[in-house]
C-alpha cells in the first residue's frame, strides 16, 4: 500500500495530460532461413499492437512473464528499437519514425537505465567519462572544468562519493554500478526515464536502496517514470498504474491499489498468486492459481485471447474471438470475455488487506 504521503507527492507532481500516447505498437523481428538469400519464413510477434498513455509525473509498471515483450516495449519508448507499425506520440508528436538529429533531440528527454549494470558500462572507461558520456554526444559543457563539475555534482546526487571520478566499473560494487547507470541517464534530465528491470540483477539487500533513489529522483526532477520488473511486489511499491503483458499484448492497465486488490484478468490474478506472502498466518489461507504449461512461442501466438491455452476460465469462444482491452469498473481494464469476479478473487483481496 502507497502511504499518505506517497500519495500527495504523487497527487503533486502527476497531471492528466499524458507525455506519452502509444497507438497500435508493434515490432515483429523476422525469421529468416538461408545464410545468402536470406528467406523470411516467419516473424517472432514480440509486441503485436499495444496502446497506452503516461502522464507526465507518472510512474507505469509494465509486468509479465519473460519473454511477453516489456523489454522491447521499453526500447522502442526510446527508439533504441524501430516500431514495426504503429505511432508513440511523445508530446503529442510521432516519433516513431524519428531518424538523425531528431533521434538524438529526442534522447535528450527519453533515457533508460539497464537490467545488467555489470555489462551495461564500458569496463575500459572512468566513470566519469561514462556519466559524461551524454554532454559529449550532445556537445555541451565542452569546457573541460564545468564538464567534470556537473559530473560529479551528478555523482554525489546519486551517492557515488565524486572522488571516486577516476576509477573504472569493476572497482564499485553491482549497486554502485546501477547508480552510474543512473547518473548517466539523469545527465540531460529527461523527462521520461525507462527503467528495465533496473534491480533484478542486484541482491535483495541492495535492491530497497536503488528503488529510493529512483522514488527520490522522480520526485525531485518531476521525471515521467516506466518500471519494469517480473517482480510484482517491487512494482506495487513503485508505481502508480501497472499494465499487464502477456505473449505481446497488454492484458490489464489498471491504477496499482486496484489491481493488486481486484485483478480482473486471470493472467493478472496468476501472476498475483504467485507473490510469495511475508504473513506466514496469511499464506496458507492463499489460493493458488498455477498456471499450465509454458508460454507459447510468439512466433506462432495462439488464435484469438493468446491465454486462451493456459487460462483456468478458457472457453470456446476465447479462441475465436479476440477480446479488447475494455473499462471493467475502479479504473480497470481489461481484455477477457469473461473477467474475474470478487467472489473468485475473494480470498486474495482478503490476504492482501491482512498484509
Ligand atoms: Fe481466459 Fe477467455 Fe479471458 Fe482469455 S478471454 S483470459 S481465455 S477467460
Amino acid at each position: 500500500m502507497t502511504t499518505l504521503d506517497e500519495r500527495v507527492d504523487a497527487a503533486r507532481f502527476t497531471t492528466d495530460e499524458p507525455l506519452i500516447r502509444v497507438r497500435n505498437l508493434v515490432k515483429h523481428f523476422p525469421i529468416t532461413r538461408g545464410i545468402i538469400f536470406q528467406r523470411k519464413i516467419g516473424a517472432v510477434q514480440a509486441v503485436d499492437g499495444i496502446s497506452f498513455d503516461v502522464k507526465r509525473g507518472e510512474t507505469l509498471g509494465l509486468v509479465g512473464e519473460t519473454g511477453c515483450g516489456k523489454s522491447t516495449t521499453a526500447r522502442l519508448l526510446v527508439r533504441l528499437l524501430d516500431p514495426t507499425g504503429g505511432e508513440i506520440l511523445f508530446e503529442g508528436e510521432d516519433i516513431a519514425k524519428r531518424k538523425g538529429d531528431g533521434l538524438r533531440a529526442l534522447h535528450r528527454e527519453a533515457q533508460m537505465i539497464f537490467q545488467d549494470p555489470y555489462s551495461s558500462l564500458n569496463p575500459r572507461k572512468t566513470v566519469g567519462s561514462i556519466i559524461a558520456e551524454p554532454f559529449a554526444i550532445h556537445g555541451m559543457l565542452k569546457e573541460k572544468g564545468a564538464r567534470k563539475q556537473r559530473v560529479q555534482e551528478l555523482m554525489d546526487r546519486v551517492g557515488l562519493n565524486p572522488e571516486h571520478y577516476n576509477r573504472y566499473p569493476h572497482e564499485f560494487s553491482g549497486g554502485q554500478r546501477q547508480r552510474i547507470g543512473v547518473a548517466r541517464a539523469i545527465a540531460l534530465e529527461p523527462k521520461l526515464l525507462v527503467a528495465d528491470e533496473p534491480v533484478s540483477a542486484l541482491d535483495v539487500s541492495i535492491q530497497a536502496q536503488v528503488l529510493n533513489l529512483l522514488r527520490g529522483l522522480q520526485r525531485e526532477l518531476n521525471l515521467t517514470l516506466i518500471f519494469i520488473a517480473h517482480d510484482l511486489s517491487v512494482v506495487r511499491h513503485m508505481c502508480d498504474r501497472v499494465a499487464v503483458m502477456y505473449l505481446g499484448k497488454i492484458v490489464e492497465i489498471s491504477p496499482a491499489d486496484s489491481l493488486y486488490g481486484f485483478p480482473r484478468h486471470p493472467y493478472t490474478g496468476a501472476l498475483l498468486s504467485a507473490v510469495p506472502v511475508p504473513n506466514p498466518t496469511a499464506s496458507h489461507r492463499r489460493s493458488r492459481q498455477l498456471l499450465s504449461g509454458d508460454v507459447p512461442s510468439p512466433a506462432n501466438p495462439p488464435s484469438a485471447c493468446r491465454f486462451h491455452t493456459r487460462c483456468p476460465k478458457a472457453q470456446e469462444v476465447c479462441s475465436v474471438e479476440e477480446p479488447t482491452l475494455e473499462e471493467k469498473g475502479g479504473g480497470s481494464i481489461a481484455a477477457c470475455h469473461f473477467p474475474l469476479s470478487r467472489d473468485e478473487v475473494r480470498r486474495e483481496v482478503e490476504v492482501t488487506a491482512g498484509e
